[in-house]
């Protein structure tokens, strides 16, 4: 999953479409002393609680920061939770793989019996696709060591955190550095992802003092096959300014303390519907 030559293309691909990445440098993450990259507050706010935009009233942010409440995760949530955790375990076994020869295999405890086949599916396709490249990388001498073969065919970190309490946040986890780019995996909707990835480049550049230009997501679908579309993303001033904009305002109602009120439509799958939908939560 992500190969070095998946990565490297994606990236072109950016460079060719969109051209050099324009950044200001007051909205590089290091400037996290002046705004606009200075929070109003500093709350500590989960990254993807506001950056996805899936509350457009950041009635959430309200519910978790000032109320305490901690929601029910949906259906889609759930499931998004455990394939992540079964694809991360799976580039975690590719390495045990390739370093002491230990055999994959997709230990499934744990996994709610409705998402097995999902899980398993996931776990044999990851396997599968990193053992065949890692091989391939070795006999064709692409790689000249087995630690050059295990990064050809899988040369992304995996949940990635460093310190976001410079722009307001708690840790930020990314899922995965690649390439010194950040890459997100989504198994679901992916609103707003450009601006979510600017947001993980920018508490990377504030914790760490190196920019990151590009973010990476990879849609991945899991049915009786296996399917994922890799888009690079330039994270210029535009992508930046959405992240911020969003963190402004998630961050005035955790720090104000104000209920911002349920927008006119809100989504059955939201962790809070139940919260703000039965017994007059609004
Ligand atoms: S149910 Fe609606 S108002 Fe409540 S948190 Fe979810 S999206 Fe926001």
């Amino acid at each position: 999953m992500l190969t070095l030559a998946e990565l490297s293309k994606a990236l072109r691909r950016a460079k060719t479409t969109w051209g050099p990445v324009e950044v200001s440098p007051e909205l590089r993450g290091w400037s996290y002393d002046k705004p606009p990259v200075k929070p109003p507050a500093y709350p500590g706010l989960a990254l993807s609680d506001f950056a996805y935009g899936y509350c457009p009233t950041y009635r959430n942010i309200y519910l978790k920061y000032v109320l305490g409440e901690r929601g029910g995760p949906s259906k889609t949530l759930q499931e998004g939770q455990v394939l992540h955790s079964v694809l991360f375990k799976a580039l975690e076994d590719f390495c045990r793989y390739a370093y002491a020869g230990v055999p994959m295999s997709p230990g499934l405890e744990g996994v709610p019996e409705d998402l097995r086949d999902k899980a398993e599916a996931l776990y044999k396709y990851v396997a599968a696709r990193l053992i065949g490249e890692y091989s391939y990388a070795l006999a064709a001498r692409l790689a000249r060591s087995r630690d050059a073969a295990v990064f050809y065919a899988s040369p992304i970190a995996t949940q990635v955190a460093v310190d976001g309490a410079p722009l307001g946040l708690g840790y930020v986890v990314a899922d995965g550095l690649a390439l010194g780019a950040v890459v997100e995996f989504k198994f679901g909707p992916a609103p707003n992802v450009e601006a979510a990835l600017a947001g993980y480049a920018m508490a990377i550049e504030a914790d760490w003092g190196v920019p990151v230009d590009y973010g990476i997501h990879v849609q991945i679908s899991v049915n009786h096959a296996v399917e994922y579309r890799v888009t690079a993303y330039p994270l210029g001033d535009s992508a930046r300014s959405k992240f911020l904009e969003a963190r402004d305002e998630a961050v005035d109602v955790a720090a104000s303390g104000r209920d911002p009120g349920a927008p006119p439509q809100c989504p059955k799958t939201c962790p809070f519907y139940a919260a703000c939908h039965a017994g007059g939560g609004r």
